[in-house]
């Protein structure tokens, strides 16, 4: 039995010298070493030998049993360490080499349009505001004079945030995806003292059938204005100087009476295409013109629910579409395409 224990020690000294793999001692381990020579049947068979040879026989196969464990690991780690120096050679690094791809990316067409949107109002002295795409039922509806059976609720429908969320919040706390950018007027109105002049940039999240102007999430561009003695005349002077600076010198803006929940009285404004000079075309479904933007003065209501007195304060407030405007100075036809990762379109700016 002592020879046994020789004999598998020189054996396995010999194949370990052969071994350059983690692969090949596993295999010398598992397939020759326990089933040839069987070390385990070896200290299984001790039971059977007088008490001074299983001493012995005991206590060299113990011996071996260490010596092997101890001579696995060595060589794992010598191998270990041959593969990372090979790895080195192979794949070294030379971080003073040119990068071979001249292409570094840019910003993206809307984020572009928002940058110059907002280089436009800091110049005319307003506030850039920014928000989580996260609201309350309260912010986004509700204090925006849109109570729970008001038709403009159906006009939007809702991403809401899933119920077991909302599960055991109260009615006016619900979670959802921001329909508009509006909620930052009531937070703003609610947090800083009057007169205040801010613009909201930033992503909104409608539930809507997609065309060329229609995306389910999109890009808004929120203005406010609230302070003593603010007139329709203020809005109209805001917007015409804005527009100036943002499209052509002969583009041409329409107002149309409207309605929305949030402002009275209301308008709607369109801006003559730019991509068919007016003759119509897909992006304005034929009739010359865009609608780019919502506006009016801030219902009494509204600033009621924000703890501001209508009598003594007033406001206007314009929303637009970020898209469309990208759009129309980019001369995209269809918004929609702006969320497709289209290199060929997005490598042109
Ligand atoms: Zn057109």
């Amino acid at each position: 039995m002592k020879n046994q224990i020789h004999e598998l020690k020189k054996y396995y000294c010999e194949e370990l010298a052969k071994i350059n793999s983690l692969d090949g001692l596993k295999e010398l381990n598992d397939s020759l070493l326990w089933k040839k020579w069987k070390l385990n049947d070896i200290l299984k068979g001790l039971k059977d030998l007088n008490e001074s040879d299983r001493k012995d026989i005991g206590m060299l196969a113990n011996e071996l049993k260490d010596f092997i464990k101890w001579e696995n690991e060595k060589k794992e780690a010598e191998i270990e360490k041959l593969d990372f120096i090979k790895i080195e050679n192979e794949e070294k690094i030379d971080v003073t080499l040119a990068f071979p791809n001249e292409n570094k990316g840019h910003l993206h067409p809307i984020s572009l349009t928002s940058k110059i949107l907002e280089d436009i109002f800091i110049s005319l002295w307003f506030k850039v505001e920014d928000w989580p795409q996260i609201e309350t039922e309260e912010f986004n509806f509700d204090k925006l004079n849109i109570p729970d059976n008001h038709p403009a609720r159906d006009v939007w429908d809702t991403f809401w945030i899933s119920d077991e969320i909302n599960a055991d919040k109260k009615v006016w706390e619900r979670y959802l995806l921001r329909t508009h950018t509006s909620p930052v007027q009531i937070r703003t109105l609610l947090k800083w003292d009057l007169p205040i002049k801010i613009i909201v940039p930033g992503r909104v999240f409608r539930y809507e059938q997609e065309d060329a102007r229609h995306t389910s999430n999109f890009y808004q561009l929120e203005w406010l204005v609230v302070g003593k003695w603010v007139t329709f005349g203020d809005l109209k002077w805001t917007l015409d100087t804005v527009m100036k600076k943002l499209l052509w010198e002969n583009t041409k803006l329409r107002f149309r009476p409207s309605i929305f929940p949030f402002t009275e009285p209301s308008a709607e404004i369109d801006v003559s295409c730019q991509l068919c000079n007016g003759r119509g075309c897909k992006m304005c479904s034929g009739t010359g013109w865009v609608e780019l933007l919502g506006a009016g003065m801030v219902h009494p209501k509204v600033l009621e629910a924000c703890n501001v007195d209508p009598e003594v304060y007033s406001g206007f407030a314009f929303w637009m579409w970020i898209d469309r405007i990208a759009a129309q100075r980019y001369w995209v036809s269809s918004s929609r395409m702006f969320y497709q990762n289209k290199l060929k379109l997005n490598e042109q700016f």
